[in-house]
Order: structure tokens, then sequence, then C-alpha cells
């Protein structure tokens, strides 16, 4: 068991189901006794980012303090768990090289699925034209290449997608395994 904390990095289109999907896990995690924070882009756009706004820049800037904020987390074996629409390779690349145990989840669902779910009621703003460089819209999203975990919430149900965050994350040792069935018999017993 590596016993260390990490970064869970969930990235996708606004709608995708970062938010859903990072607190289900979040949920899971604290009760297996880890210690969790959720590090969500639309909150930290009101406290740490505040004032930043969409223009690559500044969106590259929102990635990077919250990838620094990750690190300081997981470093002190907290779990960093970040929601955030993230939408470049480069600032993805970036923030991966500052943590280093770095899990990036892409959060799978179409432009329409999305715009059909329309969560927050954003889409129909951004194609009214009152949200500017609205990512999917007049702003690019950049499908990661090489992601860890693909969760794509078209197919999969809430359930589904958390579970299989939480199976990755037992395969490869973050967090031990609960499932008895899965453990080896004892020669003893
Ligand atoms: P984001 O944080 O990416 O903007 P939200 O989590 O706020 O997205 O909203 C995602 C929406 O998609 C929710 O209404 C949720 O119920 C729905 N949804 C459907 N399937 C899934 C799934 N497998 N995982 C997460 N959300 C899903």
């Amino acid at each position: 068991m590596k016993n260390l904390g990490f970064t869970l990095w969930f990235t996708g289109l606004s709608g995708a189901g970062k938010t859903t999907i990072s607190q289900g896990v979040a949920l899971e995690l604290k009760a297996r006794g880890s210690r969790v924070e959720i590090l969500d882009g639309d909150v930290v756009r009101t406290h740490l980012s505040q004032g930043l706004g969409f223009s690559k820049q500044d969106r590259d800037t929102n990635v990077c303090r919250i990838g620094f904020v990750a690190s300081l987390l997981s470093r002190n074996q907290v779990v960093a768990i970040v929601a955030a629409i993230s939408p470049f390779r480069d600032s993805r690349a970036q923030v991966r090289q500052m943590n280093d145990n770095f899990i990036e989840v892409y959060v799978k669902a179409s432009l329409e699925a999305c715009e059909q779910r329309d969560v927050k009621g954003l889409y129909a703003l951004a194609r009214a034209g009152k949200i500017p460089e609205f990512t999917g819209i007049d702003s690019p999203y950049e499908e990661p290449l090489n992601p860890e975990i693909v969760c794509n919430t078209q197919q999969e149900n809430i359930t589904e997608s958390i579970n299989k965050v939480i199976k990755y994350l037992e395969t490869r040792e973050y967090i031990r395994a609960t499932s008895v069935s899965s453990e080896k018999p004892s020669l003893t017993a």
C-alpha cells in the first residue's frame, strides 16, 4: 500500500459530471478514513482565483493555482480532488509535473449531451451570446490523449463512474481494497 496523498484531477466539459463524480468519490474515500479536500473550479474561482477571466492566459493561471494547492495537500497525505474544466492540454501537463501522484480522470460527454443536460443553464446563456469564451461553444476543449481513467457519463450511471475511479485507486494500491472476497484465503484457516 502506498499510503500516500495523491491528486485526482477531473477534467471535462461543463455538465459532463466532474462535480457529481468527485463528490461521490470524496464521500467514499472519507468513509474509508482518507483525508480529502475537493478543489472545485466553480468554488475556486470565487476565492483563490477571484478576478480571473476566461482567456487562455487566465484559465492557465487558474489551473496552475489549483495544481499548486493540490500539490501542497497531496504531499501531506491528503487526497486532493480537483474538478475543473481545465480545457488545455499544456496546462494539464504542467500540473501533472507539479504533482507526484497525479491521476487524470477524463469525464467524457459530448457537447450535445452536456448542452441537453444544461445543469446550470450556462449553455443557453452562452448560445445567446451572454457568456463569451464558453468552453465547447467559442472556446476549445482539448480532450486528454492519455488519461489514467475515462468516465463516459453518457454510457455509465453515476454509481458506475464513481466505482470505476475507486476500483482504479484500489488496483494501483493508492487505497486499500475493501472487498473481503478479493482477499486470498489464509493457509492456516
Ligand atoms: P460538471 O461538474 O462537469 O460541470 P455536474 O456534475 O455539475 O457537471 O453535472 C453533471 C450532470 O450529469 C448531473 O446532472 C448528473 O446527474 C448527470 N450525470 C449523468 N450520468 C452521470 C455520470 N455517470 N456521472 C456523473 N454525472 C452524471
